[in-house]
């Protein structure tokens, strides 16, 4: 019997799409367990029965954006629910507090992983998504960070009514990092990059001038990305890079406007499903991986799509 920890670092109501593609994946396994900070809600533990939860271990963390006290937690759990395989995300917190519980137990972690077989044989990009791999972890338990967009939501066939287990954690002392003040973030009503379906990126051929992206995007209901260039000129904040240095995704549909197609770019966005490139020069390499290619302006190109888009959606 294979039973897997699904560790989820933020405590909220419902389960957000990342969440419910690592809950899917969990849900293949014989057992399946779950590690969240905070107060498991009543509507939060309904939702992980519906992927046939047997027990979620909770302990009184903080919401914190750095990982320590989320290394408490896992290793906790590790140690209540000895699971063959951890399911973390693949984002930059889940994988820090993964790799730190990793180095403590000894034990393999596998980030970059697209899914895991009952036999714990787990697929995974490698290079930026050039190549897939296909790898074992020889500890146990292994460790996998898998990235969104991997696998299709699909509930348990047997839902479950989850029994909650709080951990007495061991004091964090000395904490190592002391938060001296935090600003919220302007909330964006766009999908977030490295999980959304759709992107629409621009890069340095927006000339400074984001909407005609900004608006294709909101037409089909997408996140904006950016190449380096673009936001080195400080035209997009640095959070929409896409690429070696940037963000990666793997949407269902990649528009790139404006972008050459570096290697750097490619690295970011290769592994995306279907890729549409606009660019003014026929010769740029972008359209060497691009499924469909239209050499034009992007300033022309890109409202003509918004509109046509939302006269169809009328
Ligand atoms: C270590 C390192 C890491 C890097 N990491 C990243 C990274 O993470 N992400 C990244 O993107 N880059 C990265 N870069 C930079 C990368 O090498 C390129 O310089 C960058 O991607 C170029 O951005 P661009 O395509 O927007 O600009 P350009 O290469 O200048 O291309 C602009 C394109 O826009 C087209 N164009 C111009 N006007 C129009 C128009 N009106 N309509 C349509 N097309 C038009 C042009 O034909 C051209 O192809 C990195 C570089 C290094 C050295």
């Amino acid at each position: 019997m294979t039973t897997a920890l699904v560790f989820l670092t933020e405590t909220a109501e419902n389960l957000g799409k990342a969440q419910r593609e690592l809950m899917s994946l969990g849900a293949r396994f014989e057992q399946t367990l779950v590690a969240v900070p905070g107060d498991a809600s009543e509507s939060l533990r309904a939702e992980l029965g519906r992927y046939g939860v047997a027990t979620v271990y909770t302990a009184a963390v903080d919401p914190e954006i750095f990982a320590q006290p989320l290394v408490e937690l896992l290793d906790a759990a590790i140690a209540a629910g000895q699971p063959e395989l951890v399911l973390t995300g693949n984002d930059p917190l889940s994988r820090e507090a993964a790799a730190r519980v990793a180095v403590r137990r000894e034990a393999g972690i596998v980030t970059d992983a697209t899914d895991v077989s009952a036999d714990l044989l787990i697929s995974k990009d490698e290079l930026a998504g050039s190549y897939g791999a296909q790898v074992k972890v020889a500890s146990q338990p292994a460790l996998v960070a898998l990235k969104p967009n991997s696998v299709d939501d699909a509930p348990a066939e047997a839902a479950s009514t989850p029994e909650v287990v709080s951990l007495p954690l061991a004091e964090v002392d000395a904490p190592q990092v002391r938060v001296l003040g935090a600003e919220p973030k302007p909330v964006s009503t766009r999908p977030a990059l490295n999980e959304a379906r759709v992107v629409v990126a621009g890069g340095r051929g927006v000339n400074g001038d984001f909407s005609p992206v900004e608006d294709l995007a909101d037409a089909l209901g997408a996140a904006v990305g950016a190449s380096r260039a673009a936001t080195d000129a400080g035209w997009i904040s640095h959070d929409a890079q896409v690429g070696q240095t940037g963000v990666t995704v793997s949407p269902q549909l990649y528009i790139s406007a404006g972008i050459s197609g570096a290697i750097q770019q490619k690295a970011g966005m290769q592994t995306s499903k279907v890729i549409v490139a606009v660019n003014k020069d026929a010769d740029a390499p972008v359209f060497e991986i691009a499924d469909l290619g239209i050499v034009g302006d992007l300033a022309k190109v890109l409202p003509q799509a918004a509109e046509e888009i939302r006269r169809r959606q009328a």
